[in-house]
């Protein structure tokens, strides 16, 4: 079994975005600047956004965090994404999810500029990625794509199991894994929480993606032997042998897992920093597509 460490690969790439800000500086030209719009004080979300500032402040960019209690009004919300889209220093930002229930996130969604949407996740961008059109690819599952392509798992011509069928997650992943390109041409079936036989679907797959938000959800009997296994998960599980109290679990019983599968990512340190990454890269490709 071969670890597929995020944690290694995002610091690749990391490196590399670094070096490309520093020929920008000597160029003359912008640095790039993503802002991170965080609405209350959820652990998850916090951990989250302060790791991306964290990954902005090692690659060189700049980046601020705008944050406001979980009382906001839509209204206070939508005018500081337009101040944003219109804020020519700003070249990305993210409105980091969920947001309490009186917001609602698919019009916050909307609202964001597609040529600072670096999330990937407003229509015309989620539309460009069906098409195969240039545009922002949603964080994660071009994470996981680079992943892939960059620990050289072959994919083509494999069948391979999404689970979990997300707008940000599971759907974009199976459309890019279907694709006529590499990392790419696998024969994709997404499955959901109605799906009947799973077991036995997962059973043939040579790839498995978990994304369903269900700690240790894929056991090993799930699992045929020297299959890749991808886990997307991220729960928040009570651990009292831990100093904050809990411990962040993923969809695949990795204890189980592990030792049936050619490849495989554990959680935390493998599509987590991956999807950190993707940000950056999508932050300095937002510059291109602004023509700064
Ligand atoms: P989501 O919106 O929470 O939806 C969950 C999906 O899982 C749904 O499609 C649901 O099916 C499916 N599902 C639930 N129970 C199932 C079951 N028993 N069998 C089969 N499918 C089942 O998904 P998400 O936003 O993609 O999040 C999924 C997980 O990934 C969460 O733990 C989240 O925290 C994590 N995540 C991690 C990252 C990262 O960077 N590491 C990024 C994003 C998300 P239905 O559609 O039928 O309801």
């Amino acid at each position: 079994m071969q670890l597929l460490d995020g944690r290694a690969t995002s610091a690749e790439i990391k490196e590399e975005l670094r070096l490309a800000v520093l020929k920008r500086k000597e160029e003359g030209k912008k640095i790039p600047h993503l802002a991170a719009i965080l609405v209350g004080n959820d652990g998850g979300s916090m951990t989250y956004v302060n790791a991306k500032v964290k990954a902005c402040d090692a690659i060189g960019f700049e980046s601020s965090l705008i944050r406001y209690d979980d009382t906001v009004t839509e209204e206070v919300l939508m005018n500081k994404i337009e101040s944003l889209n219109n804020d020519a220093q700003v070249d990305g930002f993210i409105v980091q999810l969920p947001l309490p229930d009186h917001i609602d996130e698919m019009k916050v969604t909307q609202a964001i500029d597609p040529k600072k949407d670096v999330d990937g996740f407003h229509p015309v961008n989620l539309g460009n990625m069906v098409l195969n059109l240039p545009g922002f690819l949603p964080a994660t599952p071009a994470g996981i794509i680079e992943l892939i392509k960059r620990n050289e798992v072959e994919t083509e011509g494999k069948s391979c199991v999404v689970i979990g069928r997300s707008n940000i997650v599971g759907t974009p992943l199976s459309i890019m894994l279907g694709r006529n390109k590499s990392p790419g041409n696998c024969t994709v079936t997404l499955t959901h929480s109605r799906t009947k036989n799973l077991k036995e679907i997962t059973s043939e797959a040579d790839i498995i993606i978990a994304a369903i938000g269900r700690p240790e959800f894929l056991t090993a009997e799930m699992v045929k032997s020297g299959a890749v296994v991808i886990d997307v998960g991220t729960t928040r599980v009570e651990d009292a042998t831990k100093k904050n109290g809990w411990a962040l679990k993923g969809d695949v019983k990795f204890s189980e897992v592990a030792d049936k599968c050619s490849y495989i990512t554990p959680v935390p340190g493998g599509v987590g920093p991956m999807t950190i990454a993707s940000l950056m890269i999508n932050t300095l490709r937002a510059l291109d597509l602004q023509g700064k």
